[in-house]
């Protein structure tokens, strides 16, 4: 079965970033909450803003999936985890319980779909990396804003918060991994050819489709400014109790 493709609706730019990187670098996805939502659209807008000091590659809330920035060009996203991380931000809040955070339904699974793929194509596996696994070089995963935070040492961002339902969350995503088909072993390296024969055309290896070649739709509709303005000031302001 063909995996099921999440069509993002929008590609609006966030206005900061660190510019290209190396994909070969992308190991990590990381999760994020906006603090407002539960509409996408608001955080997008206050990506665009130049008093935010932020961005993200995607947007998820009910109003759909929204793409911020490419894949090759970092985020200032979770100071620690940019230039190796994938960032995705659900329009919600780090103090849901799981109750509020199950609300979300059909967005979750949009974000699973939209997760997934990012794990297919950089060979990501839908497992969670705690704050101690992102020290080891070579750990690939699943990770949060918060467990960032706990690595690095470098801000005080603690989302997607201790609601967010992180094991239903992957399962969905490994669902839909399961429908992608199985990747060929990597090719070894080609045996040089003395034969007079004219050498046979390069083949072209998996030449991964990028998330935002999604479909493009119609514009969401926007979501109120006031929501936007909350979003990265509140995770600034989250206390620092809360972490523990
Ligand atoms: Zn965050």
């Amino acid at each position: 079965m063909a995996p099921k493709l999440v069509p993002v609706n929008d590609k609006r730019p966030a206005l900061h970033h660190s510019g290209k990187r190396d994909p070969s670098q992308i190991r990590w996805v990381v999760l994020h909450s906006t603090e407002g939502g539960p509409n996408a659209a608001g955080a997008v807008s206050w990506f665009q803003n130049e008093e935010c000091q932020g961005s993200t590659h995607l947007v998820v809330g009910m109003d759909g999936a929204f793409r911020c920035l490419p894949d090759d060009v970092e985020p200032w996203a979770a100071p620690g985890a940019n230039l190796e991380g994938l960032h995705i931000e659900f329009a919600g809040n780090a103090h849901w319980h799981p109750g509020e955070w199950s609300k979300f339904g059909k967005t979750f699974d949009e974000a699973a779909a939209l997760v997934a793929e990012w794990c297919y194509h950089y060979d990501i596996p839908a497992e969670f990396l705690d704050a101690s696994k992102l020290h080891d070089p070579a750990s690939k995963g699943v990770t949060t804003h918060a467990e960032v935070t706990e690595a690095f040492k470098k801000g005080d961002h603690w989302d997607p918060g201790k609601g967010f339902p992180m094991d239903s969350f992957l399962a969905s995503v490994a669902k839909c991994l399961a429908d992608y088909p199985a990747k060929p072993e990597p090719t070894p390296e080609p045996e040089p050819v003395h034969s007079t024969e004219p050498a046979p055309a390069a083949e072209v290896v998996g030449e991964a489709p990028a998330v935002e070649e999604a479909v493009p739709a119609t514009l969401a509709p926007a979501e109120v400014a006031a929501v936007a303005g909350e979003t990265l000031a509140a995770e600034a302001a989250t206390p620092v109790d809360a972490k523990a």
